[in-house]
């Protein structure tokens, strides 16, 4: 039995929302599908978002990287041979770990698929519901309050609000969030960069003075000041989740030598997949820091993923996936869906992806 194609498709899918953060403002969600077919014709589905100002990771880079190194290395090769297979994606080139995680899903998700169980199963869990907080867009405090109240509405009970734009509103944001929907709602914040060190403090004081209840604050500062973030930490009773400083291993045991952050938000296409990440929850633990599993604005496949590993591995903290809640439309037919506050996993064989949602995604080789 071998792997006998691998194909890629270039989806281009609209968010019924925009999304803002310190960083960026988008509209769509641009992401490559990776589909490997074995010889008995059967596919495994991953993805590879493209987040230019997070990862540096394009959909066009990410299909040169599967069609010209990647794919080629795989055709031929036995899809059951699924540890080999992951550690060879992940030899194969430097960086690029959109493209190689969407590899790594896509075997896992074949291979499970061959055994006739879901990923969860694969992956050793058995639970089909995953909570999830949901994103406030960066906003006035008058526009995070409505949309607080709206996501409320919705069932979601942890909020996670983008701040970060702008250090001198953000404590009132806060403020009219906490102030519209009650003590029970959990609040997380992510400025996503957006302070310096000296604002963070500030600014988290300012919220821990006010009694505001914040459950984390993620990635305060500039990723690759990991000193900065240590100071914040040391400064701060509220607990500090590192995201963009930590994309993979080498990441994580800097930021555990260094006493940097007290979680660490885990994503597939920072760290290059299923494999890669079980390490970084396994090292996290190992070491007493907190885990969250999140996601970039990605599609049903990644999502799928995501949460097929919090549902088998679990986390401190409550997972960050509601990224795919935010498309219009699913590129893709099956797969993970929403309820409330949870991402239902299909009870089906791998991601219990069926195909591509055919006459809105453009295909390439
Ligand atoms: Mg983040």
């Amino acid at each position: 039995m071998t792997i006998s194609a691998v194909r890629t498709h270039r989806v281009s899918a609209p968010l019924h929302t925009p999304f803002v953060t310190a960083l960026r403002r988008t509209t769509t969600v641009d992401t490559l599908v990776v589909e490997l077919v074995d010889s008995d014709g059967r596919s495994g589905f991953g993805e590879a978002p493209q987040v230019w100002q997070v990862t540096g990771a394009s959909v066009a880079g990410a299909q040169a990287c599967v069609r010209e190194l990647l794919g080629p290395q795989l055709i031929g090769s036995d899809p059951d041979d699924l540890v080999t297979r992951c550690a060879e994606v992940q030899r194969a080139v430097v960086g690029n770990e959109a493209a190689k995680a969407a590899v790594d899903v896509a075997l896992h998700d074949l291979a499970a698929r061959r055994l006739g169980v879901p990923l969860v199963r694969l992956l050793g869990g058995t639970s089909l519901r995953v909570p999830t907080d949901v994103t406030l867009a960066a906003g006035d405090a008058v526009d995070l309050a409505a949309a607080a109240r709206q996501r409320q509405g919705d069932g979601f009970g942890v909020l996670k609000l983008k701040v970060g734009t702008d250090a001198a509103g953000d404590l009132d944001r806060v403020r009219a969030v906490r102030a519209a929907v009650g003590p029970s709602i959990r609040i997380r914040l992510d400025a996503n960069q957006g302070w310096t060190p000296r604002e963070a403090v500030r600014v988290i004081r300012g919220i821990e003075d006010a009694g505001l209840d914040v459950e984390l604050v993620e990635q305060p500062v500039v990723r690759w000041d990991l000193d900065g973030l240590a100071w914040v930490s040391d400064r701060v009773s509220v607990p500090i989740l590192a995201d963009e400083a930590v994309f993979g291993v080498r990441d994580l045991v800097e930021v555990i030598r260094r006493r940097a952050a007290d979680l660490v938000n885990v994503k597939l296409a920072k760290c290059g997949g299923l494999h890669p990440a079980r390490t970084l929850l396994e090292l996290a633990t190992a070491h007493g820091l907190g885990t969250v599993v999140g996601s970039m604005m990605e599609s049903q496949v990644g999502i799928g993923a995501a949460a097929s590993l919090v549902a088998a591995y679990g986390t401190t903290a409550v997972a960050d996936l509601d990224a795919a809640w935010w498309l219009a439309w699913s590129p893709v037919q099956g797969g993970i869906r929403y309820d409330g506050a949870s991402v239902v996993l299909p009870d089906a064989p791998g991601l219990g992806i069926s195909g591509l949602t055919e006459a809105k995604v453009q295909h390439r080789g």
